[in-house]
């Protein structure tokens, strides 16, 4: 049987941060249509593997795949990898969308320009083009009538809708969500996590990083679990919630779920 290449894959990925090992040999494949819940400890890694696939931080080993293409990376003279060209940061970051815990969108801008912005200087689209794709994302996150709001203006729930819009306006081929409900009141986590989910239901390939154990259970397909920079468990969300194998995976479920 010959098994169809990983949408993202990742091997033997190392990262220090000075003396600290940070990340000591990760690996994991994401085929298209997975969604893979990252789980685990405070400080386990977790941002810092997803940061580097992203090239937001430099692994110091390690090879990174999309699409069964390599990452072209080299050492600089720290020993950390960087891509060998802006032009491979610029194809990377447009195949990888990153949603982060703060939003990030650009204060100084509108709603509608934070979605525009990137897909017209990249991917060169018209401004019409932009803007009628912008307006669609708008609508499927719920936020439409915001589109002439200014950041500051929105609920950090709006914030966060319109980050995941304006990932997706760049048409990503995997997204990777970093604590995306963390900074959220209660009462938005809920909204969040819908435009995920649906996400979800129309096969995006994702990874995400969460502790929103009951959600992760219900949109995931695969669950990695991380302790100390290794992945300590990995499987279906039946396996590791319900048989975690490791002990250390039994007690962050029992204490979490
Ligand atoms: P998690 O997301 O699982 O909470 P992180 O990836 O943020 O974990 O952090 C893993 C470890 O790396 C922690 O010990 C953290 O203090 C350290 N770390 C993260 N970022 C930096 C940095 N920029 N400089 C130094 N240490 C860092
Ligand atoms: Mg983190």
């Amino acid at each position: 049987m010959i098994l169809p290449t990983p949408a993202l894959e990742v091997r033997d990925l190392h990262k220090s941060y000075g003396q600290l090992e940070v990340l000591k040999g990760i690996s994991l494949a994401a085929h298209d249509g997975d969604v893979i819940s990252i789980l685990g400890s405070s400080g386990s890694g977790k941002s810092t593997f997803l940061r580097c696939l992203n090239l937001l931080e430099s692994p110091h080993q390690g090879e990174i795949y999309f699409s069964g293409e390599q990452l072209q990376l080299k050492a600089d003279k720290t020993g950390a990898l960087q891509a060998v060209s802006n032009q491979q940061i610029n194809r990377l970051r447009t195949q990888v969308g990153f949603v982060f815990q703060s939003f990030n969108l650009w204060p100084h801008m509108s709603v509608l320009d934070n979605l525009i912005e990137a897909p017209r200087r990249v991917l060169k689209q018209s401004k019409a083009e932009a803007i009628e794709t912008a307006e669609a994302l708008l609508a499927k996150v719920g936020i439409a009538d915001k589109r002439y709001s200014y950041p500051n203006e929105l609920s950090g729930g709006q914030q966060q809708r319109a980050a995941i819009a304006r990932t997706l306006a760049m048409q990503p081929k995997v997204i990777l969500f970093d604590e995306p409900t963390s900074a959220l009141d209660p009462e938005m986590v809920q909204e969040v996590l819908g435009v995920i989910r649906g996400l979800a239901e129309e096969g995006r390939t994702m990874l995400l990083v969460t502790h929103e154990l009951n959600f992760a259970r219900q949109v995931s397909n695969q669950i990695v679990f991380f302790h100390q920079g290794l992945i300590e468990e990995q499987g279906t969300p039946e396996q590791v919630f319900e048989q975690p194998q490791s002990e250390r995976c039994r007690q962050f479920m029992s204490s979490h779920y």
